[in-house]
């Protein structure tokens, strides 16, 4: 039994846990205000107070103590030489813990842990919206400890004003599900936004661009694809999922251009002749010409020459396309997370609270590991006109399916992602959906009617309750 033992070890081992909380540390010294679970908060709290203790003491060895602890020069300087000056005359007590709320995957208590002496600074702008939130507060009839917060946010640019509209458009959606008893929420202000892949509550003083882990638009498709901002992620998530899995999408699409030799289109290629290995690229004209082009500059000079005296009409040369940097998984994630939020976009939160979407909130979290079902995407041949969000009818294989389309600018793709109902594991129906395209060869799904696709899922009472309804009667 584990009597008298404080540690909380955080499910790791002693090196894991140690290279943790140096890691967190860090963040914590370098952005003096970090987002995470309560537990790993408590025991971060009782690694970095000694170290601030000991940088009150500016020696050699006291900043080598720390290094050995911290393992990053930048934040040894930053706390012996700033930190430890505004701290000076606390005796201790330096952090505090602002607890935010549960995570929705798991219910894990989130919090932030921020230096206090820097809050008070950092807080300086927002002070006043801070005071106008306690005298509104009284007026609340129901007496619950909700913000207020209709004037919070005011809107400076083009980009305040798309990000205030999609808070609204979601915020008002949320409370219309809560009030008509179709999702049991708590909400933490009167005006909530969630964000779809962490599920953390937000009120509109997040739209503060300058607020920590405020909202930030978020494109699906990428904006580069044809998409435009529809919803708002947190920055947290955005670092993590945002532009690092989109840009793999983007970059593979582009390729896909080059590669179908689509006019204006440059590739770089590697051109083999009499064994000997060139650089090159490969360009189509307006007009559908094709060149290949060796520099001098990728080249030999004297192997180049050399290799064109050799270059006959007629003659067959080994070509290749030089790969890009493109990791397959996080192109397959960027497909998931453009079908989630266009599901968001078409749906609110009507569905995406339920258990069952926390898979690809995860996944979209871990790029690294791969949690969500294999085979969830398709290139499905269908006029344009079929981009949508569909329900799969067929017994069994009950799903949902996100159509889109990609642009690159020079070129159209559709595609298609399977994401799980509340009904039956998504595994199994990804299989199953997967063996009848292979053996019908065409696409052999039942989807739910077509007036769905005009339908309001956002504020009408009726197509919600059928649509409830629907997925209730298919347990
Ligand atoms: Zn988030």
């Amino acid at each position: 039994m584990r009597h008298n033992n404080k540690i909380n070890h955080l499910g790791r081992t002693h090196s894991h846990r140690e290279a943790l909380l140096s890691n967190m540390a860090v963040s914590l010294i370098q952005h003096k205000r970090i987002l995470t679970t309560l537990a790993k908060a408590k025991e971060l709290r009782k690694y970095v107070e000694p170290l601030i203790t000991k940088s009150k003491e500016d020696t050699t060895h006291s900043r080598r103590v720390v290094f050995k602890k911290l393992r990053d020069k930048y934040a040894v300087t930053e706390l012996f030489n700033d930190i430890s000056q505004k701290i000076g005359n606390r005796l201790g007590g330096y952090t505090r813990i602002i607890k935010i709320g549960n995570r929705l995957g798991d219910n894990a208590s989130i919090c932030f842990i921020e230096l206090v002496d820097y809050n008070e600074l950092m807080l300086k702008g927002p002070k006043q919206a801070m005071a106008k939130t306690r005298r509104s507060r009284k007026k609340t009839e129901t007496g619950l400890e909700r913000e207020l917060n209709s004037t919070d946010f005011v809107p400076q640019n083009t980009n305040d004003k798309k990000r205030l509209s999609i808070f609204e458009k979601y915020a008002t959606n949320l409370m219309f599900l809560k009030e008509n008893g179709f999702i049991n929420i708590e909400m933490k202000y009167d005006k909530t936004y969630i964000c779809p892949i962490c599920g953390c509550q937000f009120s509109e003083k997040s739209l503060d661009q300058t607020s920590e882990n405020s909202l930030t638009l978020e494109d699906a498709p990428p904006k580069s694809l044809g998409g435009s901002a529809n919803v708002l992620t947190c920055k947290q998530c955005n670092n993590t999922c945002g532009y690092k899995i989109d840009s793999h999408l983007v970059s593979r699409m582009k390729e896909l251009d080059r590669v179908k030799f689509i006019p204006e289109t440059e590739n770089d290629i590697i051109v083999k002749i009499d064994g000997v290995t060139l650089r090159g690229k490969i360009k189509v004209e307006k007009d559908g010409t094709i060149k290949i082009l060796h520099s001098i500059k990728n080249n030999h000079p004297l192997q180049l020459g050399e290799i064109m005296e050799k270059v006959k009409k007629d003659m067959v040369i080994d070509m290749n396309f030089l790969k890009r940097n493109v990791i397959p998984e996080n192109l397959e994630y960027a497909l998931l997370k453009t079908g989630y939020l266009l599901f968001l976009e078409k749906f609110g939160y009507s569905l995406i609270l339920d258990n069952c979407y926390n898979l690809i909130r995860e996944q979209l979290l871990n790029p690294e590991k791969r949690i969500y079902p294999m085979g969830f995407w398709f290139k499905p041949l269908f006029p344009r006109e079929m981009n949508g969000v569909y329900f799969v009818c067929d017994k069994g294989l009950e799903s949902i399916l996100v159509l889109f389309t990609l642009n690159t600018g020079l070129s159209e793709t559709m595609f298609g992602t399977f994401l799980p109902l509340p009904i039956n594991p998504l595994k199994d129906v990804i299989q199953k959906i997967d063996a009848k395209i292979q053996k019908e060869k065409t696409f052999p799904l039942t989807l739910y009617p077509q007036e769905q696709k005009i339908a309001d899922y956002l504020s009408d009472k009726g197509n919600l309750a059928a649509m409830y309804k629907w997925i209730e009667e298919r347990r």
